[in-house]
């Protein structure tokens, strides 16, 4: 079982990946994590990662690629994997036709007010790295660590409304591209309300042998 999962940032997307990765036992790949990996690494390919993230570029997509490639080649992926963050453009998306079957693709839908409301309700611990909503912690102070609570710029309005609109952009290509095997779901209700019609279609979808 082959899946691509795409949603904003704030969509719960990242949740449902989860959740499916832990039923199906299949691995969840993000691009982010292969990078941080592939940095870890002592190979020309990683010296050359390493300085583009440095210098705050963009790495090019055949490198990405290559990353996913190798990935997906692995033993624990041979049941399927679900991709998270890729692919991000037309072209990472013809490349990654020419190097596996994608099954089906599962786009997380949710309205940019309630995302909005969602993320910048959002409270970071700068010591721990505990995340809150400021309903659930209106003391504002960390409850592991006592360290007072910030808003992380990533967070704040003006920030999740430039970060919709990329998605928006880089993502309205690819759901026609994948028009053909796509499964849409609202994140507007609980994460379990969310998982619930997505784990009935991806059972019969492995019920078919895909
Ligand atoms: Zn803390």
């Amino acid at each position: 079982m082959r899946i691509i999962l795409l949603g904003a940032p704030g969509s719960g997307k990242g949740t449902l990946a989860k959740k499916i990765s832990r039923d199906f036992d299949i691995p969840q790949i993000s691009t982010g994590d292969l990078f941080r990996a592939i940095v870890k690494e002592n190979s020309p390919l990683a010296e050359k990662v390493k300085s583009i993230m440095a210098s705050g570029g963009l790495v090019p997509d055949e490198i990405t690629v290559e990353l996913v490639k190798e990935r997906i080649s692995r033993p624990d992926c041979k049941k399927g994997f679900i991709l998270d963050g890729f692919p991000r453009t037309i072209a990472q998306a013809e490349a990654l036709e020419k190097i596996s079957q994608i099954d089906s693709v599962i786009l997380v839908e949710l309205a940019n007010e309630i995302i909005i409301d969602r993320l910048s309700s959002r409270r970071t611990c700068p010591n721990c790295g505990e995340i809150y909503s400021v309903q659930d912690n209106p003391e504002n102070v960390c409850k592991k660590c006592s360290t007072p609570l910030i808003q992380r710029d990533d967070d704040k309005p003006e920030t999740i409304k430039h970060r919709l609109e990329v998605y928006e952009n880089s993502t309205s290509p690819l759901i026609n591209f994948y028009s053909d095997r796509l499964f849409k779901v609202s994140s507007a209700g609980s994460p379990d309300q969310t998982y619930m019609p997505v784990k009935t279609f991806l059972e019969k979808l492995e019920a078919k042998g895909e």
